[in-house]
């Protein structure tokens, strides 16, 4: 008899569980709040590692579907002083596929594929069955199903989550403006040669702007800075712009001159970067505990943001997707076996290799966003391959 599972959530972690499944003729619903696929801009470009995001797409059967729309000559990066002097230029060899990149849309409908998603089923609370082995979902329209196992892969703020663990994603200290331009190549040439083919970061103290190219010329901005939660009420107090007080997120002219003040003496050719977005979206950085785990409940575990939300240094969707290839192949290799006790050996192993990561992450952030802006230079040396 096979058993009744359920995902929630169609980010990577969730449709690459499902996915994997799928590959393996294992039914699988997966319950999504978004209204349709489309239903929001699909976020930033995403660098998918070998032995991360890349192994769980050989596992779903996509790794060369993958290769033939990702971007090696994403992997570019460039780092600027804040006067504009370039300081790091690096560009991949012909043969370097380490860390290709992929448009986050791209990637969602390779997963996609043929998988049934129940769009619009937004779940507000999964319940464990007492004495029983799986669990309740309940839905915001006020249905309620019942699964032998529920996948919580919903993210940063999950419902599931509360099922297995009280824990509570907190505040890092450090918020991204992010905004985009469009068209690129052809309506800011001076930028898309300052960006190049993959990313540039300029680092100051406590700040940063960083540029990532997606295709078809969109480039993402995001202005970073170290500033309480609640810097946008009170320029003068947090951010130290003399004479501004609140600043209204929505109006994106207000943020922009907020962030020009801000970035004020950098080479005018990075603030180039700020001049053009209509719009900026408020993003501050919450992380979850480091090495955050849980007692085991039968019926319910979680994958990728909603285990072990981390600060964006390029692996929380390469971890999300690897969990869930892996925690697919869990349950098919047990068959219609002891379903909890392959649950139970995936979180094992899952916990332990994301509490590395949030680790190295949270040291990462310090670092990139830090006083004194060597740090951040010095944290690129480490990690980019030479
Ligand atoms: C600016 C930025 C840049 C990043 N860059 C990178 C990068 O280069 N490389 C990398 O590996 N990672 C990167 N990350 C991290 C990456 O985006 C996340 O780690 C990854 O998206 C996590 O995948 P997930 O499937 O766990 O969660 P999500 O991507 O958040 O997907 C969760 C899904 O669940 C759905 N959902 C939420 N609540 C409910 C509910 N109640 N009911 C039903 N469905 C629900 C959501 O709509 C969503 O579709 C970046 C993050 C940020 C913020």
């Amino acid at each position: 008899m096979r058993h009744r599972m359920a995902v929630v959530g169609a980010g990577p972690a969730g449709l690459t569980c499902a996915r994997v499944l799928h590959l393996h003729g294992h039914p699988v619903t997966v319950f999504e709040r978004d209204p349709s696929p489309d239903a929001r801009p699909p976020g930033g470009t995403l660098d998918l590692h070998a032995g991360l995001g890349q192994l769980a797409l050989a596992k779903a059967g996509l790794l060369e579907d993958f290769q033939s729309l990702s971007r090696p000559e994403g992997q570019a990066m460039r780092i600027l002083d804040t006067d504009g002097t370039v300081l790091r230029d690096w560009e991949p060899g012909p043969d370097e596929d380490a860390n290709p990149e992929i448009d986050r849309g791209q990637l969602r409908d390779l997963l996609l594929g043929p998988l049934d998603v129940e769009w619009g089923r937004a779940v507000t609370t999964v319940v464990p069955e007492t004495g029983g082995d799986g669990a309740v979902i309940r839905f915001a329209d006020g249905r309620q199903e019942e699964f032998d196992l529920v996948v919580g892969a919903d993210g940063a703020w999950s419902k599931v989550r509360p099922a297995v663990s009280s824990a509570e994603p907190h505040y890092t200290g450090v918020t991204f403006l992010e905004t985009s331009l469009d068209d690129v190549d052809t309506r800011h040439p001076d930028l898309a040669r300052l960006i190049g083919d993959g990313s540039v970061a300029v680092y100051g103290a406590n700040r940063a702007l960083v540029a990532q190219r997606n295709s078809g010329g969109h480039v993402k901005v995001y202005a970073q800075f170290r500033a309480p939660l609640d810097w946008h009420t009170d320029l003068e107090r947090h951010l130290g712009l003399t004479g501004r007080k609140e600043l209204d997120l929505a109006d994106a002219h207000a943020v922009q001159s907020a962030l020009l003040a801000f970035f004020d003496g950098w080479a005018p050719s990075v603030l180039e970067l700020l001049h053009h977005g209509t719009a900026f979206a408020h993003r501050p950085l919450y992380v979850l505990p480091v090495a955050h785990t849980w007692s085991h409940v039968r019926g319910v575990t979680l994958l990728g943001d909603a285990a072990h939300l981390m600060p964006p240094l390029g692996v929380g969707a390469n971890l999300a997707m690897l969990e869930g290839a892996e925690l697919a192949e869990s349950i098919v290799s047990a068959g219609s076996g002891d379903l909890d006790e392959a649950v139970r050996a995936f979180e094992e192993q899952m916990c332990a290799r994301a509490g590395k990561w949030a680790e190295m992450t949270r040291a990462g952030l310090e670092r990139l966003v830090s006083a004194d802006p060597a740090e951040a230079v010095a944290f690129f040396d480490e990690f980019q391959p030479s």
